[in-house]
């Protein structure tokens, strides 16, 4: 097997333990009664395919098909022994993100009935631990798949969700929580803790 066709076997096997590790969070999601279901809208959803785009579709037509060609370089041995330990960071992050959400958690922006606010475990630090893990994979696939449109389009992709999100989803969570979340937001960052 060429050093290529092991970081892109890399990256499927990431992006499908991904989805396992989502799938019976999934399920239980949506036995769960919504309570607030007023931001799930036409304009989330559009955000929402434009991170699947960018973090499934376009670097899985690379994978299989190696286009867009012109833009692949030489891969590294070193850029793809990152690639799967920041893979394995953010799987890792991404598992512990929804044990910590359980119930709480949604697909999109949404209040469950009886939310409560979690605050520790890998919520104690960052108030959006689980955008961390998705920036992790957009990371983890620039390193693992050496073409600059197919490693480039998870960051883009992700990064679009979350810039256009974050700032709504922080109003619905004060809406909900109040002084409890103002207080909680006082004593953490976004996503990289004591950064950003
Ligand atoms: N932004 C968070 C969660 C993403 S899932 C993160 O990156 O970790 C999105 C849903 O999680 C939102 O609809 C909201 O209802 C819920 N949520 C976000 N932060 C929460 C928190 N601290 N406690 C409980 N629910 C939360």
């Amino acid at each position: 097997m060429s050093l290529l066709a092991f970081a892109k076997a890399a990256w499927v096997v990431g992006v499908a333990a991904w989805f396992l590790i989502r799938l019976p969070f999934q399920i239980k999601a949506r036995r769960t009664r919504v309570a607030d279901g007023r931001r799930r809208t036409a304009r989330e959803m559009i955000l929402l395919s434009i991170s699947t785009f960018g973090l499934g579709v376009v670097p899985a037509i690379y994978v299989a098909t190696g286009f867009p060609r012109g833009l692949s370089y030489p891969v590294s041995p070193l850029q793809v022994v990152a690639g799967i330990a920041v893979f394995l960071v953010a799987l890792w992050l991404f598992w512990r993100t929804h044990k910590a959400l359980g119930r709480q958690w949604s697909v999109t922006l949404e209040i469950r009935d009886q939310h409560r606010l979690i605050t520790s475990g890998v919520y104690e630090r960052v108030r959006h631990p689980m955008y961390t893990a998705f920036f992790l994979w957009a990371l983890a696939q620039a390193l693992l798949l050496p073409n600059l449109v197919a490693g480039l389009s998870g960051l883009v992709g992700f990064g679009i969700l979350f810039f256009l999100r974050v700032g709504e989803e922080e109003a619905m969570m004060r809406e909900t929580f109040g002084a409890e979340y103002d207080a909680y937001c006082a004593r953490t960052k976004r996503v990289l803790p004591f950064i950003y």
